[in-house]
């Protein structure tokens, strides 16, 4: 069933002393879960297994209590007593013939030891770099301790072995692990044989990869994961040392693997960054090297993955985001079903989870992270339940997952949808800049529903509560939207505001129906996500003289979370949008507004021609609230159950709708649990004193 161009992505091949059985690997990535579910993750990463990966890794993984990153949560390795929860891991991702990998941190500049209290560690005496830039400083390791070190990097790849690994990975990417600080003049200041030249930089690393192959090299692959290109000019790790590196140490790890920049750079959006993103500088690394390399790239196209191994340039194809939205890629491309793909839209959704220190999402697979807390899968349903056909009305997000996932349950679905075309918002969000990624929620929902003879799709069909009790299905599914406000009201103002009506106000709606301001324009973001910069970027390019005003620290503040803040401020500074932080409105006047500052009473007048209002939303739940009024009438006309999801219940973003349409499909007819807790958790064990 196989199409034989991709056969080569299935191909066996060595890594050390074991053989992967295809070219698919998952990279290391965070889950937001780490040490504190173990279990969720250990599930998620067994769903992989199953899904055909020929390598999964762990995320980062602590090697040692004097390095830490609180309050991110991560994986722990500090003691024997830490090896059960690792072993339930690696036993999930050899369940279905995956090699098991653990990556081995030691954050040393880039961990403030917030938890355990001992004083960081790091290549030379520095302020740690962290996202939060904590006031803390790090003692540069003396030779005793490169010595503990070296020792405590043994103690953990025996500890990994315990755990049942067959590959350890030597974190030195993305600023967050010591090898690359040794590496890297940036953070290594050495005079002694540590520092200094690249050969003396390089030290350390060759030091602790032969100790480990002394201690476990015969068992355990050993992986290297160094950044392409640090990005920070000549002063730092930079692509030619790179290839100068690997050069003189040619066949030093039993395998490379290749990422980029800070994690910023490597998990670059797609509103930045296209598939493949990291070609040019990996290209031709091969040459230095017999030994193979991993590189990524948010690789979902197997034509792109065949193209990669085939030129030459990598061997495996590592995948973190594509894995999160589809875990059972390489099976779909093994039994010729590239086309049910569910392929990563590059958001960053899941790295908020991490970011935000709670279990995460994915605005594509809606199970992630839930395999084991909800008993999810991302590929099988639960069966149908005692009812048999479901009304959804809307076609965002929420309405197409639940009407996707409701169908595979085998009820016969129908969907309404007001508009002409299906998608809601994403397909309007689509076709804002570099947003035409994200518009893969919607291709993928529709090519399933297409398959699916029990799903019929109605166009130009708003409907109303009287409408839908003459139609008389069982059940109903309301996933009607939200709509942005036009008056403001958000954080900064609970209540509407003073507003001269001379002045133009448009809402990111009216920009998306192709309704325009024009000359200068003020666009006041209360709404913090991305949509104030998107539309900035969008405006300024078709001529507006656009400032953005937020009350925040930083422009679109929550994109911290997605990694994409820096890039979002630098695009937008050099197309020359004036960015206003630190400030709200306090009044739209005349020919201006006025501008309050966030902590002091000083204001501020910008001229401005019209205002784009980036504020909250209001929920479309009108159809909602009417069909609740006449609960009386639902037995009458069949209906057993109204619900009511996503945006039009209470909006957020596209991940939170895929989420709220998954949860309904698969709770539809189900038991009523009450006032139980609707997901399953592990707690810490309670210490005998
Ligand atoms: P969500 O993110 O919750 O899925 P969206 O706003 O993306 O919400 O999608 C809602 C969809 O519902 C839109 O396509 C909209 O046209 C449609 N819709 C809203 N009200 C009605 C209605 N009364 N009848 C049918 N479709 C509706
Ligand atoms: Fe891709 Fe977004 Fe899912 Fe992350 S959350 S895997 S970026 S679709």
């Amino acid at each position: 069933m196989r199409d034989p161009r991709y056969d080569i992505l299935f191909e066996p091949a060595k890594i050390g002393p074991h053989t992967a059985k295809n070219r698919f690997y998952q990279v290391p990535h965070c889950n937001g879960g780490g040490y504190r579910d173990p279990s969720a993750a250990a599930a998620m990463r067994g769903i992989k297994s199953e899904g055909g990966w020929g390598v999964i890794f762990t995320e980062q993984c602590e090697m040692h209590h004097t390095s830490e990153i609180t309050p991110f949560i991560e994986l722990r390795l500090w003691e024997d007593k830490d090896i059960p929860q690792l072993r339930k891991m690696s036993e999930k991702m050899k369940e279905h013939g995956a090699l098991a990998g653990i990556q081995l941190a030691y954050s040393g500049v880039n961990g403030p030891n917030l938890y355990t209290k001992e004083v960081p560690l790091a290549v030379s005496a520095q302020p740690i770099r962290t996202f939060t830039n904590d006031p803390v400083q790090a003692r540069a390791l003396d030779k005793s301790d490169i010595r503990d070190l070296r020792r405590w990097f043994v103690n953990a790849a025996k500890r990994s072995k315990m755990a049942g690994f067959d590959l350890v990975c030597l974190y030195g990417a993305h600023g967050f692990g010591i090898f690359q600080h040794f590496l890297s003049r940036a953070t290594n200041h050495r005079t002694d044989e540590y520092g200094g030249s690249l050969e003396n930089r390089s030290r350390f690393v060759n030091e602790v990869i032969a100790d480990i192959r002394d201690a476990v090299g015969d068992q355990i692959a050993i992986t290297l994961r160094v950044s392409l290109d640090e990005t920070i000019g000549d002063l730092g790790f930079s692509n030619a040392e790179v290839r100068d590196f690997v050069e003189m140490n040619k066949d030093l790890p039993d395998l490379w693997d290749l990422a980029q920049g800070t994690w910023e750079d490597c998990s670059g959006p797609s509103r930045f960054k296209e598939e493949a993103a990291q070609h040019e500088l990996v290209k031709g690394i091969h040459e230095f090297t017999q030994k193979p390399i991993v590189g990524v790239g948010r690789f979902t196209s197997p034509d792109v993955m065949v193209k990669q191994i085939k030129s030459g340039v990598l061997d495996f194809i590592g995948c973190a985001r594509p894995s999160i939205a589809d875990p059972f890629l390489p099976k779909k491309v093994e039994e010729g079903r590239i086309e049910d793909i569910r392929e990563c839209i590059g958001c960053n959704i899941c790295i908020t989870g991490d970011m935000t220190m709670s279990i995460s999402r994915c605005t594509q697979n809606p199970t992630f992270m839930e395999e084991w807390r909800k008993g999810w899968h991302p590929e099988k349903m639960n069966a149908k339940g005692t009812s048999d056909n479901v009304l959804v009305v809307g076609s965002g997000p929420a309405g197409l997952e639940a009407a996707r996932a409701l169908s595979e349950r085998g009820y016969d679905v129908a969907i309404a949808e007001a508009k002409t075309e299906i998608g809601g918002r994403v397909a309007r969000e689509r076709h804002l800049p570099g947003l035409s990624a994200w518009g893969r929620v919607v291709d993928y929902r529709e090519y399933q529903i297409s398959q699916k003879p029990n799903v019929e799709t109605y166009f130009d069909s708003p409907l109303d509560a009287e409408s839908i009790l003459e139609f008389g299905f069982e059940n109903v599914c309301i996933a009607t939207g939200a709509k942005w406000r036009r008056d403001g009201v958000s954080r900064q103002h609970v209540v509407p505001f003073a507003t001269d009506p001379t002045m133009p106000i448009f809402t990111p709606d009216d920009i998306m129906d192709g309704k325009r301001p024009s000359g200068k324009v003020v666009i006041y973001d209360d709404d913090h996500y991305y949509m104030g910069g998107v539309l900035a970027e969008l405006l300024a390019k078709e001529g507006c003289d656009v400032t953005i005003i937020t009350p925040a620290a930083y422009l679109s503040e929550w994109t911290n979370n997605t990694l994409e803040q820096h890039t979002i401020h630098k695009r937008l500074a050099e197309m020359g949008v004036t960015i206003v932080l630190n400030r709200g409105v306090s009044e739209i006047a005349k020919g201006h507004v006025k501008s309050n500052c966030s902590f002091t009473d000083t204001n501020v007048d910008f001229g401005c021609d019209a205002v784009v209002m980036v504020s909250s939303k209001i929920e479309n739940n009108e159809v909602f609230v009417d069909l609740k009024a006449r609960q009386a009438d639902w037995a009458d006309a069949g209906i057993k159950s109204v619900k009511i999801i996503g945006d039009a219940n209470a909006p957020g973003p596209i991940a939170w709708a895929t989420y709220a349409g998954h949860r309904y499909a698969r709770e539809l007819d189900g038991e009523d649990i009450g006032d139980a807790l609707p997901f399953r958790r592990e707690i810490t064990e309670l210490a005998i004193d």
